[in-house]
């Protein structure tokens, strides 16, 4: 995914962004020019750029979304790349990986090249399609994992997210196959026969409520075989949203044993807990479930001492009708793009336990690492492609439907008071959001016709 295109056109906007912070406390003037950060220091010259006032705003490199649902093909009521994208853009993301559980699903070269091509004309985000392990998702036989490497997509990870590549044979096989190109399967760890109708965290509360349980043991239990499997076949996993504290247990073991595995936590498994069921309002309902005060404070720990890699959205958008209704009847899952930063600051930067060069590694550098994308999550230097996120931590804001810039609003944190707000976003060194209004569609897709997306 190179970006050296960029430098033949002249469609970008230059910029000064003047007094910012970086991650390692360090003030600076950023000045953007086609499409990268061409100079750092204190008191450069606009010499015709705009100038963006940064002073109190910490720059971080582009966020990255390992693990987002964007909806399209098939769900375009729900979410579309395009609104997805915006979604992101708003976030302080420049980049989003994209779940494969579409309709079709995202399980052969076409769907993949086709997701790219809608992420490449909306022009908010790199939106980089991940490839469905099983063919339809429905975990009997293998898609065709070769075919989207190699195709246009480019595609390094493997996730049939939403259900659980269960069968042990058919997981090794997949681990097997993709270390030809250094993929990686992203396993969705739930043991589907514990976890029959389940509704929320297995414990006392599931007990009082009534309602049926989802055992930390069935999301713990896959993820131990699954070490054990990456391990035997000497491939790479990831553990996507990690849940509950026997979790962590494992996967620290699992590292300090030398198996190659990284994992992910989503923002609301840092902050919510199970007791938010008790006013059976869907927008709480999500899986894996929120979990127990002590499982919240192991995945923090588990972030913070690296055993946990990175931070990742789990965006899920769900129209009203599929959670406007009983708990039982109502679908899982969450928007997240847009509160991701904030969510992780109230959750671990305010608690002490990560500071904002921690925050650029988690949401930026590690996950583009392991989803393998050049172009995203690089260290804010001369040269480096100009993906950044201009973030204010002093704001405080009530989150409301206002700062929601997708198609759907099933955000749990709508009336919550959340810290720190994303002022502005840049992607190829166009700003895609400024002082949280996201730039209009037909601007940016005239700035992405312009240039060449996919090297
Ligand atoms: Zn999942």
């Amino acid at each position: 995914m190179s970006i050296d295109g960029l430098q033949q056109h002249d469609v970008h906007e230059p910029w000064l962004i003047r007094g910012a912070t970086l991650p390692d406390g360090t003030r600076t003037d950023i000045r953007l020019a086609a499409g990268r950060i061409a100079e750092l220091g204190t008191g450069l010259s606009p010499s015709g750029a705009r100038v963006l006032d940064a002073d109190g705003l910490i720059a971080l490199p582009g966020l990255v979304d390992l693990h987002a649902h964007l909806r399209e093909p098939g769900y375009e009521h729900s979410e579309t790349v395009l609104s997805g994208s915006r979604a992101a853009a708003r976030g302080g993301f420049t980049s989003v990986f994209a779940m494969a559980n579409t309709l079709p699903a995202q399980d052969t070269a076409g769907v993949v090249e086709q997701v790219l091509a809608l992420g490449e004309s909306a022009g908010y985000v790199d939106v980089q399609p991940i490839g469905a392990v099983t063919v339809g998702l429905a975990g009997k036989q293998l898609a065709e994992l070769g075919a989207m490497a190699s195709s246009r997509a480019r595609v390094r990870v493997f996730s049939d997210d939403g259900f659980c590549v269960s069968d042990p044979l058919l997981m090794r096989r997949a681990l097997e196959y993709v270390k030809a190109f250094d993929g990686v399967i992203a396993q969705h760890s739930q043991e589907p026969r514990l976890t029959e109708k389940a509704q929320m965290n297995e414990g006392a509360l599931s007990g009082e409520l009534g309602l049926i349980g989802w055992p930390a043991v069935a999301e713990e239990s896959i993820i131990a075989r699954d070490v054990l499997l990456a391990e035997h076949v000497g491939s790479r996993l990831h553990v996507c949203h990690v849940s509950t504290a026997g979790s962590v247990d494992v996967i620290r073991w699992a590292k300090a044993r030398g198996i190659n595995v990284t994992a992910e936590v989503t923002p609301h498994h840092l902050l919510l807990t199970e007791d938010l069921v008790r006013g059976y309002d869907a927008r709480f309902k999500v899986n894996p479930p929120l979990r127990s005060r002590e499982d919240v404070e192991a995945l923090r720990v588990g972030l913070a001492d690296g055993t946990i890699d990175i931070v990742a959205t789990d965006h899920a958008p769900h129209p009203a009708e599929s959670k406007d209704c009983e708990w039982d009847a109502a679908a899982n899952g969450m928007v997240g793009l847009e509160s991701a930063l904030s969510v992780v600051h109230a959750a671990v930067v305010a608690t002490g336990l990560l500071d904002w060069a921690d925050i650029e590694r988690v949401l930026s550098r590690t996950p583009a690492r392991i989803g393998g994308l050049a172009g995203q999550g690089n260290p804010i230097a001369v040269g480096s492609p100009a993906e950044l996120a201009l973030y204010d931590p002093a704001a405080t804001r009530v989150f409301g439907r206002a700062d929601l810039a997708g198609t759907s609003s099933n955000s749990p944190y709508l009336s919550m008071t959340l810290p720190g707000d994303v002022r502005a976003t840049f992607h190829r060194g166009y700003a895609t959001m400024l002082d949280g209004a996201v730039r209009s569609s037909l601007e940016i897709a005239g700035h992405a016709r312009g240039v060449v997306t996919h090297g």
